[in-house]
């Protein structure tokens, strides 16, 4: 998109800020009307098997709405929730599926096209009648259609996003999963807006990881913009602005060369520096990794190494394919020799609460966050895990690897690893194949229940990582993806720097080094308490280091731990705010000071 059209006006549709940076591109928008349905005759053997397709489909479907309708209920009331009871309502009447489920069997065709047959032909008579109320069934309809069409594709994801569209759009869709990011992102996207999802979802972090700027929460977005419509997405902003007039475009050009200029400034001059504080105590910066093509922002922001590489993205781009040992191989194998002697932290696939594989992870769990993820997931699979782990082994001799588990609640989960790491070690050497045995293994403190027992952990593993993305989430309660309860994700919550408080000090006592690499490290306000609170390891998107630099060099250690005490001590997040931004104002004018001195 190069010309504004000025013959239109500009409307400006605001959300909430979820990945930085400004994007221009004219708008691909995600809807249902992107699934083409095609009539395939059914074998009158295979009959019976096409009628159990369709109802395993409606079975998903109304799991999906039911988790969803309760989810919304307990936080919006029955109002809003008795939209998805509609939805649910539609797919439980008798005579909706009855008539699906006979013209499966009477035309034996396949189960798409009957529920597109028979959803076309209720619509109709829908759009035809007077009353609003009946209408609006009819767009319900649609919706439930929408909800089968996905699941007999077998597809977690929304219609389009397997389509051609081009490069330099600007996708906007009512909600994206983390893997949808990854796809388009990679399939020229330079922008997202989406209606729903938070600021600290996974969606939000592979578009941070992207460096592709998205917005969220923008209501009915796939309502108000249209194919092709020329958009802008800023992500500092929060806003889409549509049709923009050729100021805004200028602006926006603006704002996108000053903001390469300054990264390639602010990089260059940070990764000459050490991170030292101004005391002399040296703090790890290292770089949390989704993808390979992010080795070249490690190099450039100066990251002392990859402190989490999110090996299950593997499994994410390929899905439903798994990706082989030898695919697997190359990418560690790649990792370890750039960055040797660097440590590279591989943590194990960590699918399951929202990132799915098909096959993979189990569908329809009714609380996917409480159930088979991380670690717990790999121990049930081990058929799948042991490839990763031979992979991992295979891989050691090529850089310096830590191997570390994911959604650790409890010690029995890292003696199953241990003895899996053994198995698969005697595999390889009965193989005569090249490995090294001799890797260290580390826990991630994700749960409440990983920090109580933090001390017995830490006498089973040589490292452990707070993931404070997730440890908010389970302490507090709170999804960590709903936008309706975004407010209440508290990062500086007393009951999470507690949490925090209590690993650093479980490691200290065992002597096992505690790392953090939750989104909490990559934000300089947080960092002298992070330091302060004992912490010496940071691990966070490459392009927030510099940021984190500056501050840990303007840092007296003394102070960051006295600002660590009152925190602990604060009653509310609120308090804790109101402490590191007096401690904030008060580096400055130390600093200002010292440079007029
Ligand atoms: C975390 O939970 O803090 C973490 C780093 O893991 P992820 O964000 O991938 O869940
Ligand atoms: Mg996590």
């Amino acid at each position: 998109m190069n010309r504004a059209d000025d013959t239109k006006t500009q409307e400006s549709l605001q959300g909430a800020a979820a990945a930085p940076g400004v994007a221009i591109g004219p708008a691909v928008c995600l809807r249902g009307h992107g699934i083409e349905v095609l009539r395939v005759p059914i074998q009158r053997h295979a009959v019976d098997r096409e009628v159990e397709r369709f109802a395993a489909a409606v079975a998903s479907v109304e799991a999906e709405l039911e988790a969803t309708e309760s989810r919304i209920a307990e936080t919006f009331g029955s109002d809003l929730a008795s939209i998805f009871h509609a939805h649910s309502v539609i797919l439980r009447d008798s005579s909706f599926a009855r008539r699906i489920d006979r013209m499966i069997r009477r035309e034996r065709v396949n189960a798409e096209w009957a529920v597109q047959a028979v959803a076309d032909d209720l619509g109709e008579k829908f759009a035809q009648v007077k009353s609003q109320h009946l209408r609006e069934r009819g767009e319900d309809l649609r919706d439930v259609t929408r909800y089968l069409l996905r699941a007999l594709a077998g597809k977690m994801s929304s219609p389009g996003v397997g389509e051609d569209f081009g490069r330099d759009v600007v996708v906007v869709s009512h909600e994206l999963t983390p893997d949808e990011v990854l796809r388009l992102g990679r399939r020229g996207a330079v922008g997202f807006a989406i209606e729903v999802g938070g600021a600290n979802s996974h969606t939000a972090i592979v578009a941070r990881a992207l460096d592709v700027p998205l917005v969220t929460g923008i209501v009915e977005i796939t309502n108000r913009v249209a194919d092709d419509d020329p958009v802008v997405v800023d992500g500092e902003e929060g806003r889409l602005t549509l049709h923009p007039r050729s100021e805004t475009l200028d602006a926006c050009r603006n704002l996108q060369r000053r903001r390469r200029r300054n990264e390639e400034a602010r990089s260059t001059a940070a990764r000459e520096l050490p991170a030292r504080t101004v005391d002399g105590t040296d703090v790890e910066l290292l770089a949390n990794v989704e993808l390979a093509d992010e080795l070249e922002d490690v190099r450039r922001f100066g990251a002392s190494g990859i402190g989490l590489y999110r090996s299950e993205f593997l499994y994410l781009e390929k899905s439903p394919e798994l990706p082989s040992e030898e695919e697997h191989v190359a990418v560690f194998r790649e990792l370890l020799e750039a960055l040797a002697p660097q440590t590279v932290v591989v943590r194990t696939l960590d699918l399951g609460g929202g990132k799915v594989a098909r096959g993979l992870v189990p569908e329809n769990e009714e609380n996917p966050v409480l159930g088979q993820r991380g670690i717990r997931l790999a121990l049930a699979r081990p058929d799948v895990f042991r490839l990763q782990l031979r992979a991992l082994f295979r891989a050691a001799p090529f850089g310096n690897l830590r191997i570390m588990a994911p959604m650790v609640t409890a010690v029995e989960e890292i003696r199953a690893l241990r003895l899996l790491c053994d198995e698969v070690c005697a595999e390889l050497e009965t193989e005569g194949a090249e490995y090294q045995r001799d890797v260290e293994l580390g826990a991630m403190v994700e749960v409440p229940a990983a920090v109580l027992i933090a001390r017995q952990l830490a006498a089973e593993v040589d490292f452990l990582s707070i993931g404070t993305n997730d440890l908010i989430q389970y302490t507090l309660a709170v999804d960590r993806t709903n936008e309706h309860v975004a407010g209440l994700y508290q990062p500086l919550h007393p009951a999470v720097l507690t949490m925090i408080q209590l690993v650093v000090e479980a490691g200290r006592r065992q002597r096992v080094p505690v790392a953090l690499c939750g989104e909490m490290a990559a934000s300089p306000r947080c960092v002298p308490l992070m330091l302060g609170l004992g912490l010496r390891q940071l691990s966070m998107s490459p392009r927030g280091i510099p940021g984190v630099k500056d501050v840990v060099r303007a840092l007296d250690l003394g102070a960051a731990e006295a600002l660590g005490r009152r925190c602990i001590a604060a009653a509310t997040a609120q308090e804790v705010e109101e402490l590191l931004g007096a401690f904030g104002a008060a580096s400055l004018q130390r600093g200002s000071r010292a440079r007029a001195g």
